[in-house]
């Protein structure tokens, strides 16, 4: 229940409700409770929440063309809201996964015998999730490979212990400069291994005088960081 004695996060949390009601189903049986109260159910992992809020902002599209101008499937267009990056045994060089992910490239067309180029654009901000796998599979698997991988496993990883320090402030993507305004970190008491498990997000957001301010809805207010080690689940840079 809200508590009601600070209408600030009151305020605070009603305008969170009003943002996710429009992604999330309520207002049938399933939902309701008695005296009309609402249920909205959003438990997930943070890249699921984002991907419905993010659907048409997405973080980068891919272009999808056939060499030949008289192939059926000609050209599509796709949205990503989110950009998802392996690290191994919790290590990452993001500016270089980075620029594999973005290079492009070519494949056969399946409707019409030519060549498909595959286009990846960047757009204004940059919403990058951490995966991280064991190394075992990095030696096994082609970059094409570890990006199908990224996709299927990502509820049974274990986290990715980082050093806020190392995560780069700035990213090069296509000559353009992001810059980096939060790491989302997960905090949760379970030690399986598991990703889902009951647990909290915060935000730990790089401000412009080079210090780290936490965001905790749990708490009142902002406060400092304590210990540089942390469970880094998510990225944003806007430019
Ligand atoms: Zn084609």
């Amino acid at each position: 229940m809200l508590s009601t004695k600070n209408v600030k996060i009151t305020n605070l949390y009603k305008e969170r409700i009003e943002l996710l009601a429009l992604h999330y189903p309520y207002n049938d049986k399933e939902h309701t409770l008695v005296g009309n109260i609402q249920l909205i159910d959003v438990m997930g992992t943070l890249t699921s929440t984002i991907t419905k809020l993010f659907n048409n902002l997405p973080s980068y599209t891919k272009v999808n063309v056939c060499k030949n101008m008289l192939c059926p499937n000609y050209m599509t267009v796709q949205k990503y809201p989110v950009l998802s990056l392996c690290a191994f045994d919790g290590y990452i060089n993001v500016q270089e996964e980075i620029e594999k992910y973005f290079l492009t490239e070519e494949v056969d067309c399946i409707e019409y015998p030519s060549r498909r180029k595959h286009t990846f654009n960047a757009k204004s901000h940059t919403l990058i999730e951490l995966v991280s796998l064991p190394k075992e599979l990095e030696a096994s698997t082609s970059y094409a490979d570890i990006t199908e991988i990224c996709n299927v496993p990502q509820n049974y990883v274990k986290p990715v212990l980082w050093d806020l320090e190392e995560i780069p402030k700035i990213l090069i993507i296509r000559t353009k400069e992001y810059y980096l305004r939060s790491a989302i970190v997960f905090v949760s008491g379970d030690r399986s291994g598991l990703r889902v498990s009951t647990g909290h997000y915060k935000s730990i957001v790089w401000r412009d005088n080079d210090r780290w301010e936490v965001y905790d809805d749990l708490k009142e207010t902002a406060t400092n960081l304590h210990g540089k080690k942390q469970n880094v689940e998510f990225l944003i840079y806007t430019i």
